[in-house]
């Protein structure tokens, strides 16, 4: 049996393959406008790298903020239970789990096999998302996938009052100003997102005594791992491609409605 999860975030589109030794192939577009197109353009880029046609294909779930715009799929299934899914098979004992990506952060409790017990959100705010990192990164004139080891040079602490993306925007352009170094203000920047990851923890899990799972394209960030790491006071594990765990979910929950 072949399946296919496809998860339409706001800032990437993600598609995996899954067959029965395991993940095939999987594929990561920027999402843009045109979700039917993007949705389709991974979902095909995915078969391609393994020689199958969409025919092959048994079933497949689609989920993330544009699943209900997908035409060809089986079903659709929320972000949450795709995402605990996901991670549940990478790692079995796991019952928490951060999920930052572009525009949103969670926090999901899971019971011992992968089934949400509880959640919390936030998908109003670009603070403490990645979107908040690249604004950030804009500003500073680099990449956000530099920023992580960027702000592991700091030597003087400093903090961004601002939660805010569009006044912590304005805060780094001063602080530009005033001269202070980059990577001073890229170490207060993730510390700002993690403190506002830290209370979504807080709110569906106070001072859990679990293994503690970081996904979504954020959980690259090394920096954000190592502050995560040291604000729990445990080690939180990554799997090899945080950013595809979602569409993981989906793709092994396809195999169940078969
Ligand atoms: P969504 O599923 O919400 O569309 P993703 O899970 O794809 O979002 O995460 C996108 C975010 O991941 C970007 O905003 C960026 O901050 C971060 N990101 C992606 N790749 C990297 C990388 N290599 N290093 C650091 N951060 C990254």
């Amino acid at each position: 049996m072949i399946t296919a999860g496809i998860d339409v975030g706001s800032t990437t589109t993600k598609a995996v393959l899954l067959g029965e030794t395991g993940i095939y192939s999987y594929s990561v577009q920027s999402t843009g406008i045109d979700i039917p197109e993007v949705a389709e353009r991974v979902l095909r880029e995915s078969l391609a790298k393994v020689d199958l046609s969409f025919e092959d294909i048994d079933g497949i779930v689609s989920t993330g903020y544009g699943r209900i715009s997908i035409p060809f799929s089986t079903k659709t299934i929320t972000e949450i239970t795709c995402n605990a899914a996901g991670v549940h098979h990478v790692f079995p004992s796991a019952t928490l789990v951060v999920d930052i990506g572009g525009q949103d952060s969670k926090a999901i409790k899971m019971d011992k096999e992968g089934r949400v017990l509880q959640f919390a959100m936030n998908d109003k705010c670009a603070a403490g998302t990645g979107k908040f990192l690249e604004v950030a990164a804009q500003t500073l004139r680099v990449d956000v996938e530099e920023l992580g080891k960027i702000s592991l040079e700091s030597k003087n602490k400093i903090t961004i009052s601002n939660t805010c993306t569009v006044f912590a925007q304005s805060e780094i352009v001063s602080l530009i100003a005033r001269k202070t170094e980059k990577e001073d203000i890229a170490a207060a920047l993730h510390e700002s997102i993690v403190s506002r990851v830290y209370g979504l923890i807080n709110s569906v899990y106070p001072e859990p005594k679990a293994e503690m799972v970081l996904t979504g394209g954020v959980a690259r960030n090394i920096a954000i791992v190592n502050l995560l790491e040291r604000i729990m006071g445990r080690k939180v594990l990554v799997p090899e491609n945080p950013q595809i765990i979602t569409a993981l979910g989906a793709a092994i929950l396809a195999r169940k409605i078969n």
